[in-house]
């Protein structure tokens, strides 16, 4: 997808779309932490086209208000009259997480947004892209996006060996899985390897999303790198080890301030 001339990453904003109601259609067991949820049904139909690597907003009944309980995940294809959305199962639960494992075809879900696509910028001299398995969806839309002359690196972490997912990359990509079976619990674990790789020549544009340690951490490095420029780098972080999305939030915001 074209970007304007000058723009550093796409974020195209919208009228906020009313919520809508979609159907699983079906599910499939992507690798074995990672499950696909295809969702369609009549909710769809003023679903805007194009909205791969848009994130949503999954609404979850709230016992506690009459505020629905909202979870954030990422459109990782879509179709005509139908989005897939990849969940990562983890040990803690969470509204989300249990209710993709247990949901049944034709059970139905309140989702909003989609809200502004996060893109590595196409203009750039070389990429790097970096992020846990909750970006791995967003990641895989920006390599397919990725013109076919791109060079650089992509650094994915993953719960185990068998989570390792073919991705459609341009050939000068070089792909490096990191396996961490207790995602969270290493905070250098993708800046380590970050360090490790030959900085290119040229421009970069850098993508990195991941739990929040972890993305403070790749912050720093970036920051304190000679020469950066703040336009070449988007990161932020998707969750935060033993806080709910909530907790993450407040926590999100107040590194805003
Ligand atoms: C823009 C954006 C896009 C995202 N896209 C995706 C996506 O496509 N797929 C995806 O799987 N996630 C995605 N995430 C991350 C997802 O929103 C969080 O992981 C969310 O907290 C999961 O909600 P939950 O209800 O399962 O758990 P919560 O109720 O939020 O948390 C319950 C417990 O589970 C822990 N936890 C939450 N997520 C994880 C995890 N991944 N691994 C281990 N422990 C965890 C928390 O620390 C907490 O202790 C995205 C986040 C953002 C901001």
């Amino acid at each position: 997808m074209p970007l304007s001339p000058g723009a550093k990453y796409e974020s195209v904003s919208m009228s906020k779309p009313s919520p809508r109601e979609l159907t699983l259609l079906r599910k499939q067991q992507v690798t074995p932490n990672m499950l696909r949820l295809t969702l369609g049904g009549e909710g769809m139909a003023d679903f805007p086209e194009e909205q791969e690597s848009a994130y949503v907003k999954l609404m979850f009944p709230n016992t506690d208000s009459v505020k629905p309980i909202l979870r954030t995940y990422t459109v990782r294809a879509q179709r005509h009259d139908e989005i897939d959305i990849d969940f990562v199962i983890h040990e803690d639960g969470g509204p989300a997480s249990t209710w993709a494992t247990s949901a049944k075809a034709g059970d139905r879900i309140t989702v909003g947004g989609p809200g502004p696509k996060k893109l590595v910028d196409d203009s750039a001299d070389w990429f790097l892209i970096v992020g846990d398995m909750t970006a791995l969806p967003a990641i895989s839309v920006n390599l397919e996006l990725l013109p076919k002359h791109a060079r650089g690196y992509v650094i994915i972490e993953v719960i185990n060996e068998s989570d390792i997912q073919p991705l459609k990359t341009p050939d000068n990509i070089e792909i490096h899985w990191l396996i961490n079976p207790r995602p969270g619990t290493r905070d250098t674990f993708l800046l380590d390897k970050v360090r490790q790789l030959d900085w290119l020549k040229g421009r970069p544009s850098i993508w990195c999303a991941c739990e929040l340690t972890s993305m403070r951490k790749l912050r720093a490095h970036f920051r304190a790198l000679p020469n950066f420029d703040k336009k070449d780098l988007y990161i932020s972080s998707y969750w935060k080890l033993g806080v709910s999305e909530e907790e993450h939030k407040v926590l999100k915001r107040a590194e805003l301030n």
